[in-house]
């Protein structure tokens, strides 16, 4: 079946819904959004903490601080165009979805509340500064549920629980994708004159995660498949409290409020590492604390791996009142009361800095010379605009996805109002119908189930917050094995409604691209900066590795090119917290 829109987006997400907002407001064009999931139900619904905005209402803030911040945050990788741009921005966006009805914690002035996050600061680092703009902890699903109210009201179209298969790219030209619908297993061909991708991250690559199961990395494979590069994959970001042993996310906005990291002397480790912000520091030094108190032998529980959040000494109206969803949590998954007791915490698989490179405009870049595709665009966790540099801070994810997600969606529909549509060639999907019919006919041995636990685990050991040459070189090898075993794979569930079975096959093929980019990233780059610790190149090396990776995908092997970091504002200097 095929489909005609000027402006398409994949992805319901809060980068998807926003740049489809906005492209609805230019009424020369038609936009439909495409989402494997119904669009409520994307990640951005499980954000907790708030979004980042010098907004100042608790404590003097100005965007220059914001900027600085995000730059440090990401120790210097960060491109500074990209992070004025942001921290300017990011104010009228947050005040704008107070417009569209989003109903924020308040201060007793009616003004929007705000609270403290790691690594966001006052007067170039000088001491924590509340700066994040909440829903209690509930702010993604506040997002989300407004951002969907909205475009439904300004008339966007959803093909919902379809699932993008392959991007339609002819003479350097984006001219639509092919999508399988999960309801019938029919595949379903959308030319459009733009297409925004906007699918989110990819943490299900690793055992121990906060991630959805849905966050498999799929555009970014498809592209990568298509020959456009990955950018700075190497760099994934471990959030320093996920529940123990689980992953799921406990936010920072605990640590925001006051809580504090113990380890089992009962000590408040962070002040060792990171004297003046302490438990705010960065997520990137805050994870790695973690980890050398755990191999000091001050972890706690049987196997003495993972630490304390403690909430105790606040008052239970805080608790209650200001994180009632991690409050729930703590008693459902661990049967323990924050009120009462500490919470076991260890760091979680949690944020992808890198993915597609695009300009501030979202335009997708294809080379290390910067030439865009035309037509295409990438937006929110899947792409990488360079705004996190090596480390992302808590909060700017979804204020990316709102500047970044609405630059996206103008940009996409000016170009659609005056350009033509593209041809689309008859076999369009014809890629995707035979990866399907290869998957349901194999009759191979392997099954998808065991080859994504082996990935996951080996992931979590040798690409974690710590790695070395060797753990490297070793997860290079075991994605080759899982690669050639993936080949075998065999589906046995031949039918066409909702065969869950043939899509979680397919979401492996993108996640050992996705593993494969990020391994080889990280195996090149020879040093330590960020989320990415080398043990065996334990500085950071500016004379030599100031710049962004580019991972292609070319006859079956990996190449690496660098592109320079876009400087300005602030010179790169030691990150001291
Ligand atoms: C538990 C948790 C808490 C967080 N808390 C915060 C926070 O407090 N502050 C903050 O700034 N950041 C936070 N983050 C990070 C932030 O929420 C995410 O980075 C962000 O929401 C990602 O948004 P997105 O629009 O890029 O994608 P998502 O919200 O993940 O949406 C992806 C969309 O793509 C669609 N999709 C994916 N693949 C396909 C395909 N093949 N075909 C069709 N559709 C597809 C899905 O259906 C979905 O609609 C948190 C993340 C997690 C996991």
């Amino acid at each position: 079946m095929l489909h005609r829109y000027d402006v398409l987006v994949v992805g319901a997400g809060g980068s998807g819904l926003m740049s489809a907002l906005y492209a609805s407001k230019n009424k020369n064009v038609s936009v439909a959004v495409v989402s494997k999931l119904y669009p409520t139900r994307s990640h951005t619904g499980a954000a907790q903490g708030g979004v980042g905005a010098a907004l100042g209402n608790v404590q003097e803030d100005h965007w220059e601080w914001h900027m600085y911040d995000t730059v440090k945050g990401g120790d210097y990788l960060t491109d500074q165009d990209a992070a004025e741009v942001f921290a300017k921005d990011v104010i009228e966006a947050v005040y704008e979805l107070e417009h569209l009805g989003l109903p924020f914690s308040r201060l007793p002035s009616g003004k929007i509340a705000q609270r403290k996050f790691g690594g966001h600061t006052r007067e170039f680092g000088k001491a924590p500064v509340e700066r994040a703009c909440y829903a209690v902890d509930r702010t993604g699903h506040m997002i989300l549920q407004t951002l969907y109210q909205q475009s439904v009201k300004a008339g966007v179209t959803f093909f919902n629980e379809y699932q993008v298969l392959d991007l339609i790219l002819e003479d350097g030209r984006c001219a639509g994708i092919v999508a399988y619908e999960l309801a019938s297993g029919e595949l379903h061909v959308f030319q459009a004159k733009a297409v925004i991708l906007a699918s989110g991250g990819y943490g299900r690559v690793f055992r121990v995660t906060s991630n959805a199961l849905s966050l498999t990395g799929d555009l970014m494979s498809v592209a990568y498949r298509r020959g456009l590069p990955l950018e700075d994959m190497e760099f994934y970001q471990f959030h320093p409290t996920g529940i123990a042993k689980m992953g799921i996310l406990i936010t920072e906005g605990a640590r925001g409020e006051g809580g504090i990291l113990r380890n089992s002397e009962g000590e408040r480790f962070m002040e060792r590492y990171a004297p003046s912000i302490k438990d705010l520091a960065p997520r990137d030094m805050v994870s790695r604390a973690i980890y050398m108190e755990i191999r000091e032998g001050r972890g706690l529980g049987k196997d003495k791996d993972y630490i304390h959040l403690d909430l105790t000494h606040l008052p239970r109206e805080v608790i209650e009142g200001k994180l009632p969803d991690i409050t729930d949590f703590a008693r459902t998954y661990l049967g323990v009361d924050p009120v009462k007791e500490p919470i076991p915490t260890q760091p979680t698989a949690h944020y992808a800095m890198g993915g597609i490179p695009t300009t501030i405009d979202g335009q997708v870049i294809q080379d290390a010379q910067g030439r865009t595709v035309e037509g295409l665009y990438a937006a929110g966790e899947v792409a990488c605009v360079s705004l996190h540099g090596a480390n992302r801070l808590g909060t700017n994810s979804l204020g990316d996805l709102i500047v970044f997600g609405r630059r996206a969606g103008v940009a996409a529909a000016r170009y659609a109002a005056a350009a033509g549509f593209p041809e689309v060639p008859g076999d369009a999907a014809g890629a995707a119908q035979a990866e399907v019919d290869r998957l349901k006919a194999s009759k191979g041995s392997e099954s998808p189930a065991a080859i994504r636990k082996e990935l996951q685990a080996t992931m979590m050991d040798n690409v974690s917050v710590f790695r070395t040459e060797e753990t490297l070189s070793r997860e290079v090898e075991v994605l080759a094995e899982l690669r050639e075993r993936y080949q075998k794979v065999a589906v046995t569930d031949q039918g066409l409604r909702y065969n869950t079975e043939l899509m979680e096959a397919v979401e492996l093929g993108y996640l050992l691209d996705v593993a494969e980019a990020t391994t080889h990233s990280a195996l090149n780059r020879k040093e330590s900066r960020g989320a990415h610790a080398r043990e065996d190149y334990p500085e950071r090396d500016d004379a030599n590795w100031l710049k962004h990776s580019l991972a292609f995908s070319r006859g079956g092997k990996v190449e690496l090119c660098y592109k320079p970091v876009v400087l300005g504002r602030f010179e790169p200097k030691p990150r001291v917290y």
